[in-house]
């Protein structure tokens, strides 16, 4: 297993400008990870993209751990724990797909950070290079130009 090609997240909670008429839209605030790629260039993507985590049918699904969690407490303490850390270390994004943050997540699928989505491994090179991945790899890039880190 050689180094995982990325350097360790960075963890804030990114809060989405409001539009000065809009002050009485309250988005909730979700949390976000900074990743720092080889390049120096930065991605932002939602802390549970970034943990491997889906949202299916109200449920919580960690595809790294393939586990289920009910609600968002017990996701919140999954994120962690130390068996699904050291489960995410063992699947690091990889460096072939770069930006596209890709993980292995058994032998046969791929994990899409940028989408959170789970790729079937004869499609990833398709997946990267679909409408709606470079989408949302875009809005990854903007929301790194554009966060505000908070502590
Ligand atoms: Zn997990
Ligand atoms: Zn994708």
């Amino acid at each position: 297993m050689s180094l995982p090609p990325l350097r360790q997240p960075k963890h804030f909670q990114y809060k989405p400008l409001e539009h000065p008429k809009q002050k009485e839209v309250t988005k909730t605030p979700v949390d976000y990870v900074i990743v720092t790629l080889k390049s120096d260039s930065k991605l932002v993507v939602a802390s549970d993209a970034y943990h491997g985590i889906l949202t299916v049918g109200g449920m919580f699904k960690c595809v790294v751990c393939d586990v289920s969690m009910e609600n968002m407490n017990i996701k919140d303490l999954h994120k962690l724990s130390p068996q699904h850390k050291k489960k995410l270390m063992e699947c690091p994004h990889l460096e072939d797909f770069s930006i596209h943050l890709l993980r292995q997540i058994n032998p046969d699928n791929y994990y899409c950070t940028i989408c959170n989505v789970v790729v079937s491994k004869y499609i990833t090179v398709r997946h990267v290079s679909t409408e709606a991945h470079k989408e949302e790899l875009n809005k990854a890039k903007n929301r790194a130009a554009f966060y505000k880190s908070v502590d």
